[in-house]
């Protein structure tokens, strides 16, 4: 399954975050067989147009997508020596298809910080470079098998040449995500070795109520880990406003905050783009539902989502945009205007499309 992994130094609020991110899992009450593991938190991605949706098909109720995320624990200077812990923390990031780090801002004379101060750009140095030490020992152990191969014209050079720019990446000390368009990196060429630092990253900086309401040190922070994500929150504010039950309430505290949105929401859309992502809606008297595929997905493929017998049996999916059916108020009206067509196998999901399937069984 999909899931960001959670990754930080000691102290900078990973387990309040994460404690929020369980806490705020709807799953038991809308999948009451799944099993949740205790490292999991599954978050929903918040969408407003299931309620519409809702409302139009008079759904009993809505289920939106949900992103997950797995707490990492462990990451320490040395981690890449692979002592102890560290090796299994690398094994749990290398399953991860994406990496959120957690980085401390907020200061507090009561809350240690590892290294003496609080420092954003030093903190998210020292977890890089146990990253990237990591990966360069994953080149280094494949390159003299890779070169062999070429000799031996097993391979293509341009694979060796992948590893190479790589390696160059690595050593003067920058991630591989961060450096695929600067150099021009052959990414496809590299997904075999699955690089920590090839996945994409997001910030998560955890700060206190000032620097939510300061654009600009937001702004120069974003910019020091551009062109990776980043979301501000306050890990200890998000715990408080999972415990609440009133949903005005919460609103009310995230606005006193200088908040649109909770963090934790915040966190689950970047992470849904981040994982490239996108989903599609179906609706009926039962439910509204949001369904996860990844963008450029074909019909049947989005059909497999629901059922792999759908997929199998696929004959053509009947789509109308979420905008079009929205003006037209029904299912009946938007056919009636001519805003539902029927798809065949190549057709490329949108982001939005409200569909219906139809297949043999
Ligand atoms: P972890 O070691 O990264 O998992 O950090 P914890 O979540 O255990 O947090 C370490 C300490 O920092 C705890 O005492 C938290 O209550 C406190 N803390 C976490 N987030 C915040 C925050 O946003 N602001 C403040 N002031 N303290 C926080």
């Amino acid at each position: 399954s999909l899931t960001i992994g959670i990754v930080g130094l000691p102290n900078v609020g990973k387990s309040t975050l994460f404690n929020a991110l369980t806490r705020n899992t709807v799953l038991a009450a809308n999948y009451p067989f799944a099993t949740i593991e205790p490292n999991i938190g599954v978050v929903n991605l918040p969408d407003e147009r299931l309620g519409k949706l809702a409302e139009i098909f008079g759904s009993e109720r809505q289920l939106p997508a949900t992103v997950s995320f797995v707490d990492i624990a462990g990451i320490v200077k040395g981690a890449s020596e692979g002592e102890g812990l560290g090796n299994q923390f690398l094994a749990n990031i290398r399953e991860a298809q994406a990496i959120a780090q957690v980085v401390r801002v907020f200061e507090d004379p009561d809350v240690v910080h590892v290294d003496g101060k609080v420092d954003p750009s030093s903190d998210r140095e020292t977890i890089n470079t146990e990253l990237v030490l990591a990966d360069m020992q994953t080149i280094e152990k494949a390159l003299p098998r890779v070169e062999k191969e070429v000799k031996i014209k097993k391979r293509e050079q341009a694979e060796l040449d992948a590893l190479l720019a790589a390696q160059k990446v690595l050593e003067r000390g920058d991630t591989i995500f961060s450096a695929i368009e600067s150099d021009k990196l052959d990414m496809e060429n590299l997904r075999e070795l699955n690089l920590l630092t090839a996945k994409p990253f997001i910030y998560v900086f955890n700060t206190d109520e000032t620097i939510l309401g300061d654009k600009e040190k937001q702004a120069e922070l974003a910019a020091m880990v551009a062109p990776a994500q980043s979301v501000f929150l306050d890990a200890k504010l998000e715990a408080e406003l999972v415990e609440l039950d009133d949903e005005e309430e919460a609103r009310e505290m995230l606005e006193m905050a200088g908040q649109e949105e909770s963090g934790l929401d915040q966190l689950a859309h970047v992470g849904f783009k981040t994982l490239g992502l996108q989903t599609y809606l179906t609706a009926g008297p039962k439910e509204a539902r949001a369904w996860t595929i990844h963008q450029g997905d074909t019909a049947p493929k989005a059909a497999g989502v629901i059922h792999t017998d759908f997929e199998r049996g696929f004959i053509k999916a009947e789509v109308v945009s979420f905008d079009d059916l929205v003006d037209a108020g029904s299912m009946n009206e938007a056919k009636a205007r001519g805003k539902v067509r029927m798809e065949g196998k190549d057709y490329v999901m949108q982001d939005g499309d409200v569909v219906e399937f139809r297949f043999n069984v």
